[in-house]
């Protein structure tokens, strides 16, 4: 169907689309999102593809697109009147563009239901841009969605993230990426477009490395707590790594082929597939809540983040203990 032949470049795609289906299917469409990505993840396709569903008229508001009614080809032809795309001109996003976008969106659909609007790398925006997309972000109006896409989601301010509902679109490049790599001994096949900034710059190289032998002491001795907190409170991309390093346990544990073997892979898939999951989310709450606080709280977050990942694993071995008892 019309899914397949737009996502056959980025296959990947298909499972965010996937979500988003269901996401519309039970009425429980965020009223903003914002996808990011790496250029070339496929963030502009993804919003296009979800315009497309929200706007086609046959199907009705939450239906898949057909493809073939008046709305569907007005897209296509890329003169929908329900539709307003906002991208950079010269460098930036400027607040007119943003205002006319508002203005757009308190009219009424010209078409069916919905109207949608489409801010292309909203990293982009001004200041000013940003300040007058915020309303908007605060008070909704009947059936208007705002799809942003980003490179880099952290050059948004802040307040705008935390009003959107983030999607990261992550493809998988795996031996493609391994073969044009600084740091070609960091990665293995699952490796993603996350890992990029450690596998291209030596500085990053170094420090994971680094991560890796905190990381790896933390692990033998979890209760010396002090070096390992220091370390992510001080390295922003430490969260991620130590994600990264549960995922791969995971994937360790399940004997995919290709996994890079390291120590701390090995220390970590001693542990239980629960208690690594447990773990993994648990890290990724920790770094969502991160996004939203003062530096203050942060350290605070972080200790209780090593102190419940410490008892996490140290539930797992007591059980262990008593399983083979
Ligand atoms: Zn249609």
């Amino acid at each position: 169907m019309m899914q397949d032949n737009s996502f056959s470049q980025k296959r990947w795609l298909a499972d965010v689309a996937q979500q988003l289906s269901q996401l519309l299917d039970q009425q429980r469409l965020p009223h903003g999102i914002l996808f990011n990505g790496h250029p070339g993840s496929g963030t502009q396709d993804i919003a296009q593809w979800l315009a497309q569903q929200l706007l086609c008229t046959t199907n009705g508001l939450w239906g898949e697109a057909c493809g073939q009614c008046k709305a569907c080809s007005l897209l296509r032809a890329g003169n929908h009147p329900d539709l307003v795309h906002v991208a950079a001109e010269k460098a930036h996003i400027g607040v007119d563009s943003i205002r006319q976008a508002n203005q757009f969106l308190i009219k009424k659909a010209q078409l069916g239901q919905a109207k949608v609007v489409i801010i292309e790398q909203a990293e982009l925006m001004t200041e000013a841009a940003a300040n007058a997309l915020l309303k908007t972000l605060e008070e909704p109006t009947a059936y208007s969605v705002l799809l942003l896409t980003s490179h880099d989601s952290d050059r948004l301010l802040a307040t705008i993230r935390s009003r959107c509902t983030l999607i990261d679109i992550r493809p998988p490049v795996g031996q493609q990426l391994k073969e044009n790599v600084v740091a070609s001994q960091l990665i293995d096949d699952y490796s993603n477009m996350s890992h990029l900034a450690q596998l291209q710059n030596e500085v990053v190289a170094q420090e994971f490395i680094d991560f890796e032998t905190i990381f790896a002491q933390w692990l033998a001795t979890p209760y010396f707590n002090e070096e390992f907190t220091e370390l992510l409170t001080e390295q922003p991309k430490a969260l991620a790594w130590l994600a990264q390093h549960f995922s791969a346990a995971m994937r360790f544990k399940n004997q995919w082929q290709g996994i890079r073997e390291s120590v701390v892979s090995a220390e970590l898939a001693k542990l239980s597939d629960e208690c690594l999951q447990q773990c993994y989310t648990l890290l990724l709450m920790v770094s969502r809540q991160l996004k939203q606080l003062t530096q203050v709280n942060k350290s605070f977050v972080i200790e209780s983040l090593v102190i419940d990942l410490q008892k996490l694993i140290g539930d797992n071995a007591k059980q262990g203990k008593a399983d083979r008892k």
